[in-house]
């Protein structure tokens, strides 16, 4: 026998040109022995007088996109070998391998499809070892063809060699392809004339809609600079107000319409290529319709991240004599799952397309295009509203204080629904999902889940859900307890909004939490949004402050009526004052009782005209945001605002009667809104900052879809910090009920 190594490594280290990697190292040393991919993960065994050397080196340089979490050494004694080869994969039991996400094109495969002389030139399915799809094809580990929807199609001999020869940057590269043997493009209505991509850019310069096969389902597409094509889209989607997500062909193209920053340049160029939301310009240097986000301070905009678009935006380029923008959304109805078929599309989307380009690599995956906020914030500049394509289904770290004993299934909140699975010290957050109150959304759900299953390993001893009795997700999370024969743990939304604040963070208790959102369901029966949560230690939480009650009709809907909302609360403020003049606290209603912030943004937003009706949650605070003077440093008396009694509350009343005094008095919309948020803010601190006195709290953490408000995030932050305070928000957690699933998993950490 011969003495050597035996190594295994965990984590993100397959299908990025990992055993390429080793084995070039290996020869470069004269290492003998051999590679392998298992679904537990790379395996070695490396022997020969510099095995010692070649061990460290692996360990300091793994290749550019591996994340290693888990690299261990063992001596040996190991079958005498001649040479280094890398060997076909093995299966054993246990999971240690993490899906990688998709890929951006990289730019050595955008070179090859500009390039004529190339066999590539223009080929929408290019990938290598360093881009290209992978969660989208993946159907089982370990990640290699057979297992992925890249089966079908036989390699031809060229991709063949460059497959085989460990020199090659396609080496081992799973969804190697090229024009003679890989997945092709086709066009519905067939054009006779024009090739695929042709018609598309022909439909699209014409002003038509174009539905488009991407990596994780369909897109729509249009002129984003056409406001007549962008109308079409939107009555033809019925969807009147939503922003839609734009695509353009470079940063450059972005910045003639919108301001980028360097931290959203980053994270537009990343391999994960997400939809930033970028603040719209305010002198742009190319029409881009209203339309596309009507009263919003901002554009979402991704650069193309498959090889199709981008040969599509050149295609575009060339025939329209400028780089296109277009219009780039979900094909979806209302808040069902993307769709990933062209049968879907017809079902779906009846006559919403009027050119269909598709091809016939199947999607193993749905997946929709993450959304990350990018500010000019130094130390924190990305905030995820949205976590999918790019980035699932990487695993999150659980902070120390949450290492979760029973693998957990945590199935989410009502909106924007996301699922965790989790163990020990780490949660697999599932890409967007939306909602499981429609059937297809059930059956989204259900697949996803029992892909991340069979991928993780995790065997759920424990299901979570939320405290709401009527959600959608808690009927789910009760059935699937009782078919599996696990308990059932219900979580306090707000509870676990702050959770996923402090397990991201790995932070200790006590903490102070102020979780800001639409809805959720409080313990005393009441509609909670506007909470100070004190997490005392393990499981021990109490609400310590929180915005005073408004009683409202349908306060538990995700969508409220902005103009309803403002009527409703000028009554109760009128009440109310009536009331404390009289020293009584108590809403005498038989209404449901509110603690929203959502709501009061809602109500500033009608009443100072910035939004009178809305189609979509988070509409009329994002048009207040936007309405909003940022010169304007006013604040109204913040006194006036809180009561720091034994019950301490932030009071909504004074500040909805000052957004109406000030709008009847003739004061600038523009003004009133800034105040308002000044006001907001500054009272949020204030309390905050009661609170952490009077518990003897350091750290306070931000949460809630609230939050995705800049304006107010920005002032708690710099109000808590000049105060002293530590404070924390979520950062790779969505900061909305996205993030809910895995504020879930955590507190079952604590569940005794
Ligand atoms: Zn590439
Ligand atoms: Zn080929
Ligand atoms: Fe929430």
């Amino acid at each position: 026998m011969a003495s050597g190594y035996k190594i295994s490594i965990q984590g993100q280290v397959q299908g990025l040109g990992f055993r390429p990697h080793v084995y070039r190292l290996a020869k470069a040393l004269d290492v003998r022995g051999f590679v392998a991919n298992s679904n537990l993960g790379v395996v070695i065994e490396a022997q020969g007088k510099n095995a010692r050397r070649f061990t460290e080196e692996l360990r300091l340089h793994p290749p550019p996109l591996a994340v290693v979490t888990s690299f261990r050494v063992s001596r040996a004694k190991l079958t005498p070998c001649l040479d280094f080869v890398i060997r076909p994969s093995r299966a054993e039991k246990g999971a240690g391998v993490d899906v990688l996400p998709d890929l951006a094109i990289c730019p050595a495969c955008r070179r090859e499809i500009a390039d004529p002389a190339n066999r590539r030139h223009g080929y929408a399915f290019t990938n290598c070892t360093q881009c290209g799809p992978r969660y989208t094809i993946i159907e089982h580990l370990p990640y290699d063809r057979p297992h992925t929807t890249m089966a079908r199609f036989r390699m031809c001999p060229d991709c063949r060699r460059e497959y085989t020869e460990p020199g090659d940057r396609r080496y081992h590269a799973q969804p190697i392809a090229c024009p003679v043997c890989g997945p092709r493009l086709t066009v519905s209505p067939a054009s006779a004339r024009l090739p695929p991509v042709e018609a598309a850019a022909q439909a699209l310069l014409g002003g038509r809609i174009v539905a488009i096969k991407s990596l994780g389902g369909f897109q729509l597409a249009c002129d984003a600079t056409n406001d007549s094509a962008v109308g079409l889209l939107r009555r033809r989607k019925r969807r009147p107000a939503k922003p839609f997500a734009l695509m353009c062909e470079n940063v450059t193209a972005a910045r003639k319409f919108c301001r980028v920053s360097p931290a959203a340049q980053e994270v537009m160029l990343s391999a994960a290529a997400p939809i930033v939301l970028l603040p719209k310009s305010p002198r742009p240097a190319l029409h881009v319709a209203d339309a596309v986000a009507p009263r919003n301070s901002r554009l979402g905009v991704m650069l193309p991240y498959t090889p199709l678009h981008a040969v599509l935006f050149e295609r575009m380029r060339l025939a329209g004599g400028r780089p296109a923008v277009l219009v780039m959304t979900s094909a979806n109805r209302k808040e069902n799952p993307i769709v990933a078929e062209e049968g879907g599309l017809g079902r779906e989307l009846p006559n919403v397309p009027d050119l269909v380009l598709s091809h016939n690599r199947p999607i193993a995956n749905r997946c929709d295009d993450s959304v990350v906020l990018a500010e000019a914030e130094r130390e924190s500049p990305l905030v995820f509203v949205r976590r999918s394509r790019g980035y699932a289904p990487q695993p999150l770290p659980l902070g120390r204080m949450f290492h979760v004993k029973r693998p957990v299934l945590a199935v989410g909140g009502e909106f924007k629904n996301t699922f965790a699975l989790a163990g020990e010290d780490r949660a697999f957050l599932s890409p967007h999902v939306g909602t499981v109150e429609t059937a297809e959304g059930e059956a989204f759900w259900l697949e996803t889940f029992a892909r991340y299953a069979e991928w993780t390993g995790i065997e759920p001893a424990l299901v979570a859900a939320d405290l709401h009795p009527d959600y959608a997700s808690t009927r789910l999370a009760e059935r699937l307890a009782r078919d599996l024969g696990l308990p059932l743990v219900r979580v306090q939304h707000h509870y676990a909004h702050v959770l996923s604040v402090m397990a991201e963070h790995d932070l200790r208790s006590p903490v102070l939490g102020l979780a800001f959102d639409g809805t959720g369901y409080g313990p005393d029966g009441a509609v909670w949004g506007g909470e100070f949560l004190l997490v005392h230690d393990r499981a021990n939480w109490q609400r310590v402050g929180h915005l005073g009650y408004l009683g409202l009709a349908d306060a538990g809907a995700e969508l409220a009526n902005p103009s309803r909302v403002a009527r409703t609360y000028l009554a109760q403020a009128k009440d109310r004052l009536a009331l404390r003049s009289r020293g009584q606290r108590a809403v005498s209603r038989r209404l449901p009782l509110t603690s929203s912030v959502g709501r009061l943004f809602d109500a500033a937003a009608a009443i100072t005209g910035a939004c009178r009706t809305a189609s979509f949650d988070g509409e009329a605070p994002a048009a207040l945001e936007a309405l909003a003077d940022p010169r304007e440093r006013k604040c109204w008396p913040v006194d006036e605002v809180l009561d720091l009694s034994v019950s301490p509350a932030l009071l909504p009343e004074p500040i909805i009667l000052r957004v109406a005094r000030e709008t009847a008095a003739g004061v600038a919309p523009a003004a009133i809104a800034a105040r308002f948020h000044n006001t907001l803010s500054r009272a949020a601190v204030r309390l905050a900052e009661e609170l952490c006195s009077r518990y003897g709290v350091a750290t306070v953490c931000l949460s809630g879809g609230s939050f995705q408000n800049s304006w107010l995030r920005r002032q708690v932050i710099a109000g808590l910090r000049s105060f002293g305070r530590n404070v924390y928000w979520n950062r790779t957690v969505p900061l909305n009920d996205g993030g809910v699933a895995y504020g879930q998993a955590a507190a079952t950490a604590w569940v005794p």
